[in-house]
């Protein structure tokens, strides 16, 4: 039951596309005392061994799914369903109610003014149609590029071909409330999240 007088927190959907910066920005809004959400960690934390969506994969895929710390093993479960669209929908139709039921329990809980809800596919998918507004971390393609190549040590033409498979940064921008050019020095960066802190605690 919510308390009375409890005001629901402001919902902003941060996003943006691979390597963008999500995860560094988020840490920024931390850093001065937001609460994070990120959909990601969620998806991960409800398929942990034990869980009962862990037991519902392992008996649609069958044990071959585990590794061997008997958890999911993400990489081949990915390949899976990135071959097979009837794979995927029936995955989708697993997590989709449970991370959001998840994050709506957080966001019931939440005693903070606003919420960054971290999700890398927010503009893509249908399940965020709560979100009070979107805020897209936007980056040059060729920092993009060189960025991830750095990070995660994959080839150009990987690193391409991950970028090409996602939503296009102008029609992605076009979409967004609030923009940060993540093309700055990290302190310029936090400058302007200090910023956007301030608007969205007086957002209502
Ligand atoms: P993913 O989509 O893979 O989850 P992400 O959008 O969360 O990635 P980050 O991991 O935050 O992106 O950033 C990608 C890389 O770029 C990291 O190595 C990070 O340290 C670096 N980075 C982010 N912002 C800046 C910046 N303003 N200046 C320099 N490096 C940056």
């Amino acid at each position: 039951m919510q308390e009375r007088g409890k005001k629901t927190p402001y919902i902003i959907g941060l996003t943006g596309g691979i390597g963008s910066g999500k995860s560094t920005i988020s840490s920024m809004f931390e850093e001065l005392g937001a609460e994070i959400v990120d959909a990601d960690k969620i998806s991960h934390s409800i398929v942990r061994k034990n869980t009962p969506l862990h037991k519902e994969i392992v008996k649609h895929f069958g044990p071959d799914i585990l590794d061997e710390k008997e958890e999911l093993n993400r990489p081949l479960l990915r390949n899976i369903i990135f071959n097979d669209s009837k794979e995927k929908a029936w995955l989708e139709a697993l997590m989709h109610p449970a991370i959001k039921n998840t994050i709506s329990g957080i966001i019931k809980e939440s005693q903070n003014p606003y919420i960054i809800l971290s999700v890398p596919l927010l503009l893509e998918s249908e399940n965020y149609d709560f979100v009070d507004r979107v805020l897209v971390i936007d980056v040059p393609e060729s920092l993009q590029l060189e960025r991830i190549g750095k990070r995660d040590n994959i080839s150009t033409e990987l690193a391409q071909s991950i970028i090409k498979s996602q939503m296009n940064r102008s029609e992605r921008n076009k979409r967004a409330d609030d923009i940060i050019v993540n093309d700055a020095p990290i302190e310029e960066i936090r400058e302007l999240v200090k910023q956007l802190h301030v608007k969205y605690q007086q957002a209502t």
